[in-house]
């Protein structure tokens, strides 16, 4: 597995220890497995929550899986605990993927998202920073916020130019809406947490990569509301819609589902981020997009698009009426907003990393969804025929 590991450029790839906070989450129980599954790298896993790397630290009946000695889950809550500098201070590297990074909380618990994607990263990068440590920082596609090209008329042919709407790491411009539209609250706080990990490497010489993911996709993303999350929960839109197709109700549109977004597939991702903890030198001072250029929908083709796939995977037929149109206030609350369109350039990891997507959205909704009726449509059976608690 390990033996004979090599870099891009040819040299041994030598095992290291990575702190990985947020490593219960989404992203971290992608990394946490390609680590332990691909590489001879240590995890000391940072979470709140290990519900999602469960399978990586639990001993099962045949004996403690072969990476058990390989990592090591902290329970621990970065905001207030004292061990977080002594976990940096054991690893090599640290990746930070601890967030709020749900858009049903940037306008209703603003306060929260603020800190925790500001305040509670500064400690992290000052520990870094003070202990010569590397940092993997992951910041969001939206701190670019909305395209130039969508504040032109309606029927302008420059909205056809992708230079009013490809989004580049050092080019393009970060558009926000107004401070009353408090959807911005996160892309903001993400904006100055890069502009400050940016300042500690000019200033004091810290070693950071910032990754932007563009809506990864794919299996353990977020919650099913009422399973395994909040009932009245909202998650990103890969759960809403797979909640609302295991539970035969319509998909709804947030202001009819004009919104563009280009999806790629978490394994793809993770392959990205695999190449930038490997090749230091070719990652360190870089802001990587990652995403799937090719991939891109209207978020009304998204639904249109899960509820075939889901209707071959269950092999239930689709409603008659599969989507309804929803205001974003009715949805998301006072102060939403939305990014229109997000296409990443791929120029800089391209040619810092040589990396590529490989999945078509059809090919990485069908196997999504797959694992989402087999690990849900049971329990979504059962809570749907309870009777409601008077
Ligand atoms: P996630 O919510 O699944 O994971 C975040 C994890 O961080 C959670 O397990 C949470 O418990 C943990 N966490 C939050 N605050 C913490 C704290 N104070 N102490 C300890 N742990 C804490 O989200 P994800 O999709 O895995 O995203 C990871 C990172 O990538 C985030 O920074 C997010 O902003 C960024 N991102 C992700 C996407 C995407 O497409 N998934 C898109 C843009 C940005
Ligand atoms: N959306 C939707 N219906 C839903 C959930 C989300 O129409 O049930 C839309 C949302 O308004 C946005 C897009 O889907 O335009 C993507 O939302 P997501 O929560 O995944 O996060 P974002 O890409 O905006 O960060």
């Amino acid at each position: 597995m390990a033996t004979g590991r090599v870099d891009l450029d040819g040299n041994p790839i030598k095992p290291i220890t990575i702190c990985m906070i947020g490593a219960g989450g989404f992203i971290g129980s992608h990394l946490c497995e390609k680590l332990m599954t691909e590489t001879p790298h240590k995890v000391l896993a940072v979470d709140v929550y290990s519900d999602k790397i469960k399978h990586l630290l639990e001993t099962s009946g045949s004996g403690s899986p072969p990476w058990a000695d390989r990592i090591q889950f902290h329970r621990l809550n970065i905001r207030n605990d004292p061990r977080l500098e002594g976990l940096i201070k054991m690893a090599d590297l640290t990746i930070n993927l601890a967030a709020i990074c749900t858009p049903a909380d940037y306008n209703t618990r603003p306060l929260d998202t603020i800190y925790s994607n500001f305040i509670d990263a500064l400690p992290v990068v000052k520990y870094c920073s003070e202990n010569s440590k590397r940092l993997i920082h992951f910041s969001t596609c939206e701190v670019y916020g909305k395209t130039i090209g969508c504040f032109l008329p309606k029927d302008s042919p420059l909205r056809q130019d992708p230079d009013y709407f490809v989004l580049k790491e050092d080019a393009s411009p970060c558009i926000f809406g107004p401070i009353e539209k408090q959807r911005w609250s996160y892309a903001c706080a993400k904006q100055l947490i890069e502009r400050l990990i940016y300042a500690e490497s000019a200033e004091n010489g810290l070693e950071f990569t910032i990754v932007r993911p563009f809506n990864w996709i794919g299996p353990r993303m977020d919650f099913i509301p009422g399973i395994d999350g909040p009932s009245e929960g909202v998650p990103r839109v890969l759960a809403c819609f797979s909640n609302n197709l295991l539970r035969r109700e319509p998909l709804k549109l947030v202001d009819g589902g004009q919104s563009q977004r280009t999806f790629v597939y978490i394994k793809d991702a993770i392959e990205a981020v695999l190449l930038m903890i490997e090749n230091p030198d070719r990652a360190n001072g870089h802001i990587f997009n990652v995403g799937n250029p090719n991939n891109e929908v209207t978020v009304r083709q998204l639904a249109e698009m899960m509820t075939q796939v889901y209707s071959k995977v269950s092999a239930e037929p689709p409603l008659d009426t599969p989507t309804i149109d929803i205001s974003s206030k009715e949805f998301y609350g006072e102060g939403y907003d939305d990014s229109d369109k997000r296409i990443p350039d791929m120029t800089i990891i391209n040619r810092q990393l040589g990396w590529n997507p490989k999945t078509s959205l059809w090919d990485l909704l069908e196997s999504t969804l797959t694992y989402q009726h087999r690990t849900y449509a049971e329990a979504v059976k059962k809570a749907i025929s309870k009777p409601v608690a008077s």
